[in-house]
């Protein structure tokens, strides 16, 4: 019996590394196919960083002594049937895929041997866990599953079970907006690297493929090893940490980073585990309690929060969720996406242009961003949730069908209806206005709702929360405002429908 393993792209785990290798030795095998990037438009940044890091991650297994065929290929199944006839393998091992589409076509593939799907180790939680929690529960509340993780997993806890600093949450402390006359407003520089010869290679490739990309290319610098992956999060740590917090939500004109940690595409591909990263920053908040310069809690809670909260809880409802999650359009939304969204040059909305820009640069915005600019706009202007979902995946360089499906499709458009967040994110220019700088630099008035100069996100919300006002009055949390609309003149609510249908009229002529 010969047992082979198949490493696939985004589990470049440590566990790989951990395989004894030698005499008794089982075949490696990776596949960099192009079926996979004919898919849909991808980043181009996201097809150097998942490739190179393949690359180097095959690289450091042969250096180990491990016999690893590495292949570039059009699909997965030719080289697949050609390295089990070769080595006489007679059961694949594979960690379990983290999305269900790649979880079924590995169940079609029909080769000749067996297949063993082995446990995923990239979240804390494993999956049946999870779901044992939330079909508990009558409803399910990141901050219950939050508060559950911290316990379960003995993280900024009391011996006595409360939590540290007297409170689940700081997340009051860490919506400021941001201002530039607070001295401690000063963003360190990421830390970003050269290409190598093993990614120099991989950029000549992606930069000549015969299929649609997206994004810019001229400047790679996201780690590709496990390595620089850990530098990344050591830089945050020492440099980010202690003022992640405060201004987590703000946005600032070229600033693309502000005090975020950049951990997602390492987390999402193996090289960085949720349980090190929770481990590192803990110990980092204790290490410095009783120094001159203690980290406080709110930049620490925050962050694990992130983690250990929102990113185990987006993965496990991703499992929870029926198999028409993805399809499912509680507003009925039906507008396509605008072009400008693969062009940031064509918006003069300069909020979604700063924001669509950065994504062309780097593939990457932080989470207001994508929450309270792109996926709000998509919201309140009616563009289908498919559509805006089908965009995210192509241009972020974190994307995978796992995290964008409840992100984009849960959290950002609510077109499932509430099962995973408890309000609509929708929001006027007033929001933009004030947690960022973009409206300075604008073209619009954020004041403003009718007329030449009126900010398109305040007629669509205004729109959005007209034409789905029988749905939106279920919704505790909304129904408050829904009163402001109330007192609004007829002429102007018709005026500002006017207003919004005229914006699709324009923005979509050219379909
Ligand atoms: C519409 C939308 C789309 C998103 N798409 C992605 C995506 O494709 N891939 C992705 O990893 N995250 C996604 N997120 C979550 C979040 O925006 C990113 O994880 C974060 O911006 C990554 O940057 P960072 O590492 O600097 O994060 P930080 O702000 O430093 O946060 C630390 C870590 O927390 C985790 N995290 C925080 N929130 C979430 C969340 N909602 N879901 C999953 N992980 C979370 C990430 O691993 C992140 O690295 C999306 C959020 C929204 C609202
Ligand atoms: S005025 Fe409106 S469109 Fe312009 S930046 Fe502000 S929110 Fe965006």
């Amino acid at each position: 019996m010969t047992i082979g393993i198949w490493i696939l792209g985004d589990q470049l785990c440590q566990d790989y590394l951990a395989i004894p290798s030698g005499s008794d030795q089982c075949p490696i095998i990776l596949i960099e196919s192009l079926e996979y990037v004919r898919s849909r438009p991808y980043h181009q940044q996201k097809l150097v960083l998942v490739w190179s890091a393949m690359r180097h991650f095959a690289s450091e297994l042969k250096q180990q002594g491990h016999s690893v065929t590495y292949i570039e290929a059009e699909d997965f199944r030719s080289p697949l049937l050609d390295w089990i006839t070769a080595h006489h393998i007679t059961e694949l091992r594979v960690i379990t895929p983290l999305d269900k589409p790649f979880r079924h076509q590995i169940a079609n593939l029909d080769l000749p041997c067996a297949i063993t799907l082995l446990p995923n180790p990239q979240f804390l939680w494993p999956t049946d866990d999870f779901l044992q929690w939330a079909n508990s529960r009558k409803r399910l509340l990141l901050e219950d599953f939050y508060r559950e993780g911290r316990k379960r997993f003995n993280v900024l806890m009391q011996p006595n079970g409360k939590p540290i600093g007297h409170a689940w949450n700081f997340d009051k402390e860490n919506r400021k907006p941001p201002k530039k006359s607070d001295p401690h407003f000063n963003p360190p520089a990421p830390l970003w690297f050269h290409p190598d010869a093993i990614t120099q290679t991989v950029i000549e490739k992606v930069k000549t493929l015969d299929c649609p990309t997206y994004g810019k290319l001229d400047r790679f610098g996201w780690a590709v090893t496990r390595s620089q992956a850990l530098q990344v999060l050591d830089t945050f740590i020492h440099q980010r940490l202690d003022t992640f917090g405060p201004y987590e939500d703000a946005m600032v004109t070229g600033e693309d980073t502000l005090w975020h940690s950049l951990i997602s595409p390492y987390l999402n591909l193996g090289l960085l585990t949720p349980g090190e990263v929770i481990h590192r920053v803990e110990s980092e908040f204790y290490a410095r309690q009783d120094t001159d310069h203690p980290i406080a809690i709110n930049n620490v809670e925050g962050l694990i929060r992130q983690i250990l909260g929102w990113r185990e809880y987006m993965r496990g409802i991703y499992e929870w969720s029926d198999a028409d999650y993805p399809t499912l359009n509680w507003f009925n939304h039906q507008h396509p996406l605008p072009p400008f969204f693969w062009d940031a040059s064509q918006t003069d909305l300069n909020c979604l242009h700063q924001c669509l820009d950065q994504t062309e640069r780097l593939g990457y915005t932080h989470h207001i961003q994508r929450l309270m600019v792109l996926n709000n706009f998509a919201l309140i202007a009616g563009i289908s949730p498919q559509a805006i979902e089908q965009w995210f995946h192509s241009a972020y360089i974190d994307a995978y069908d796992w995290v964008m499906q409840p992100n984009v499709i849960g959290m950002g458009q609510y077109a499932d209806g509430g099962m995973l967040a408890s309000k609509p994110y929708a929001a006027s220019a007033n929001y933009i206005n004030k947690m960022s700088d973009y409206c300075k630099s604008c073209r619009y008035d954020p004041k403003v709702r009718t007329g030449e100069t009126a900010c398109p996100f305040n007629y669509f919300y205004w729109d959005f929360l007209d034409r789905h006002r029988e749905k939106l009055t279920t919704q505790g949390r909304i129904s408050f405002i829904l009163k402001n609309l109330d007192k609004m003149s007829a002429p102007e609510r018709q005026q500002i429908h006017q207003s919004a249908q005229h914006w699709h009229q324009i923005h979509n002529s050219g379909q």
